[in-house]
């Protein structure tokens, strides 16, 4: 018997926001009695469809056991689920192998899997890995920590006042000691979109990997993995409509067989002894103990559904609500925005601040008008260094946001900002 999951891949749907809200019950609710729910808080992570919350409970009912080698019906339907999710998602990043998608708990993880497996075994003292200014901490705190284990080097592409990257400078510092670019395809913090058609070839031309964080660009735009020609994509589930605690690192096949395994465990092992032990095969060698298989096989649907709209329409949507959103804030008195102005040059993140008022209590009294909204560093606080503030309101767009919740949020700013009597 071949499984597959219970969401109907392939079938391609209108991009029908009444439709799609539909599907995310959540949206429905209210935050306090008559104040319903504006959630702009997608960056942090997204709502979950009917379809995805529908999967998990399938499994949980149906098919729950625990995968591989098991001989009994439940085992090997909860494995061909499990390695089903592992191919949808192979599929939707463009990868040319199934075995090249390892599970992790999320982008984080993985990034540290290929700082532990990879990094730590073929980097020396001098060796440098690249990044950029507009990380988010996953990204930064790994390499400094080899850096103090190993005396590796970390080099910075500075972030210019606009928000964008500094290219020229990324020419001067990506040279014969660079041996890993690692870089976000999408800013957290401000949206930036990275150039990597433009970055990446500098790293290939001195024969460095290169590693994207796709946290926010795979949920939101469509990413080959092959047309981008790089080594390594992390990324998480729960911002693409997937459960929390299921992410993903994609390497290429023969890279990931030269790595150490990051955990040692059950289930990553070929045979052990009383003295030693030899490592399965790619992807197990990386997945020790028992995964998270629910969620795996949640995220396969949420996958699904993503596929089922195209990455295209996502990203068409997104450009047109952030275009709004961009014009319709610089309206509200004091606001100010960050990052670049223009909706092609950055994903659906609006991060601004509203003159005088510190951005924890807009968030509140935001929340009072049932607007979900962000604030803080964003976990990138060299961004925050940068801009010269301590932290800044963000406003994050998904599928199905709308103009009209733009409206809310924009309406709930004017008053916050008479309430504070900005700017009279
Ligand atoms: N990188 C970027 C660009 C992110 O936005 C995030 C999540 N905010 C992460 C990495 C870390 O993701 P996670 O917390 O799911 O590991």
């Amino acid at each position: 018997m071949t499984l597959t999951a219970h969401s109907q891949p392939g079938a391609r749907l209108p991009f029908d926001i009444t439709r799609i809200r539909r599907d995310f019950p959540i949206l429905k609710r209210e935050v306090a009695p008559g104040v319903g729910l504006v959630y702009l808080d997608n960056a942090a992570t997204s709502q979950k469809p009917v379809q995805v919350i529908a999967e998990l409970t399938r499994f949980y009912r149906d098919h729950n056991a625990n995968i591989h080698r098991g001989v009994h019906t439940l085992s090997v339907e909860a494995t061909e689920l499990y390695e089903g999710a592992r191919v949808k998602i192979a599929a939707f990043i463009g990868a040319s192998d199934a075995r090249e998608v390892i599970f992790t708990r999320n982008t984080t993880e993985s990034i540290n899997l290929v700082a532990h497996g990879w990094a730590r075994k073929f980097l020396q003292a001098g060796d440098e890995v690249v990044v950029s200014e507009i990380e988010h901490h996953s990204n930064i705190v790994p390499w400094q920590m080899l850096r103090d284990e190993r005396g590796i080097v970390v080099k910075y592409i500075p972030m210019l006042p606009d928000g964008t990257l500094d290219l020229e400078v990324a020419r001067q510092i990506i040279g014969p000691k660079t041996k890993l670019l690692s870089i976000t395809a999408m800013s957290n913090a401000l949206g930036t979109i990275v150039p990597l058609q433009e970055i990446i070839p500098l790293a290939k031309a001195q024969g460095a990997l290169v590693l994207i964080d796709g946290a926010q660009s795979v949920p939101h735009m469509a990413v080959d993995v092959q047309a981008l020609g790089v080594d390594f994509l992390a990324f998480s589930g729960h911002k693409m409509l997937g459960p929390t605690g299921i992410g993903v690192l994609w390497g290429r096949l023969p890279l990931l067989d030269s790595m150490d395994p990051f955990m040692g465990g059950g289930d990553m092992i070929l045979s052990v002894t009383m003295e030693h032990s030899t490592w399965a095969d790619v992807p197990a060698k990386f997945e020790a103990g028992t995964p998270n298989i629910a969620d795996a096989i949640g995220l396969g649907a949420a996958v699904d559904y993503l596929s089922a709209l195209g990455m295209d329409e996502v990203r068409r949507h997104e450009i047109e609500i952030t275009d709004y959103a961009l014009r319709r804030l610089a309206d509200v008195p004091g606001v100010s925005i960050f990052g670049p102005m223009d909706a092609l040059q950055r994903g659906g993140v609006v991060s601004f601040e509203l003159e005088g008022v510190h951005p924890h209590d807009v968030g509140q009294l935001l929340d009072t008008r049932g607007v979900a909204i962000r604030t803080g560093h964003h976990c990138a606080q060299p961004v925050m260094a940068a801009l010269d503030v301590p932290a800044t309101a963000r406003a994050s767009f998904y599928i199905y946001n709308t103009t009209a919740e733009v409206d809310a949020l924009a309406s709930a700013l004017e008053a916050t900002s008479a309430f504070f009597g900005v700017g009279s």
